[in-house]
């Protein structure tokens, strides 16, 4: 049990909001005000706006309409939304108890930080948001993710079910989470890899009340990628045994087809040679493909290039 009240810090990460951002600085400083004024949380409580690299009039809104209970950090240039939230973790760490991220665009329902800010009283130092629903979500977008859970559940990866990045970490995890050097950080799978006492809150994610997504498919089917293969080793088994299956069934085709030679058969036509060197030819390309994406990643590892840049920090 904690006796004071913690100090909370709100991670929210921003791009190109513009038409959400003023609402998303009234609610989320309510929320907090309201928190602190039923002492639930420390009056040193803050939400962290990390600005990362807006083209469009964010920056300029969130300067105007700035609280005394919010911080704003600004990266140097769009680095994406996984950099921005660590850039606003990395800031958040030693400053406050816990700390807990969400969107700027408040499809999360804040009405759930209080009731993470209860569990990390009662001693859990990890408290996933996990949504119930997903009928706001478009039919693709709703079936994508279920396909990308299953998915990564298949190749072992233990992530959480329907949990995106609305979560409470206590600062001791915070430190914990910080200690991995990957380049390739996917939060949502290390997270559970640092066990620690946890539980999961559910809520209904709303729509967007303004703006649009700025995960378009492509962005998302890049953000899966990254996921499974900073995670499982798994696709690279399977294309060992998909190879060994289809050298053992050439070998019975090169068999029959010897048979046939020596028996002074015909040669029947092109298609049984044809359609064996496309699918071959296909299924090497797609197996240098997956061979790829994991040199890349060490790539990546190898240069440890720096994930973000903060271009000013406004208190
Ligand atoms: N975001 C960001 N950098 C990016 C893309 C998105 O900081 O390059 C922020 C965005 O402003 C929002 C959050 O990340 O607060 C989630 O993005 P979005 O709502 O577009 O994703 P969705 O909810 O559609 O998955
Ligand atoms: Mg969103």
């Amino acid at each position: 049990m904690i006796n004071k009240q913690p100090i909370l810090y709100l991670v929210v990460p921003c791009y190109n909001e513009e038409e959400i951002i003023e609402i998303s600085i009234q609610t989320l400083n309510e929320k907090l005000c309201n928190l602190i004024s039923s002492n639930k949380i420390d009056s040193k409580s803050k939400v962290i706006f990390v600005n990362d690299g807006s083209k469009d009039k964010t920056l300029n809104l969130l300067k105007i309409h700035k609280t005394k209970n919010m911080e704003i950090l600004c990266l140097s240039t769009n680095k994406g939304h996984q950099n921005a939230l660590l850039a606003g973790l990395n800031y958040a760490k030693d400053k406050c108890d816990c700390v807990i991220s969400l969107d700027c665009d408040l499809q999360d329902d804040i009405n759930l930080i209080g009731k993470m800010i209860e569990q990390f009283s009662n001693g859990f130092e990890v408290v996933y948001g996990v949504r119930n629903d997903r009928s706001e979500d478009s039919l693709f977008k709703a079936y994508s993710a279920i396909v990308f859970y299953k998915m990564m559940k298949f190749l072992g990866v233990d992530i959480v079910y329907n949990h995106a990045d609305y979560r409470l970490l206590s600062n001791r995890v915070l430190g914990h989470l910080l200690d991995f050097s990957e380049v390739n950080l996917f939060l949502r799978g290390i997270i559970p890899l640092l066990g620690f006492k946890s539980c999961k809150l559910y809520y209904k994610r709303n729509a967007r009340i303004a703006g649009v997504s700025k995960y378009p498919f492509f962005k998302m089917l890049s953000f899966a990628i990254d996921g499974i293969t900073s995670f499982s080793v798994k696709p690279l088994r399977i294309l060992t045994v998909l190879g060994g299956i289809i050298s053992l069934f050439s070998l019975l085709i090169g068999i029959w087809a010897l048979v046939i030679y020596f028996r002074g058969g015909a040669i029947s036509g092109w298609t049984s040679m044809v359609v064996p060197m496309y699918f071959l030819g296909g299924i090497q390309i797609l197996g240098l493909g997956i061979l790829g994406e994991y040199i890349g990643k060490i790539y990546k590892e190898v240069k440890k290039r720096p994930l973000y840049f903060v271009d000013e920090v406004i208190k």
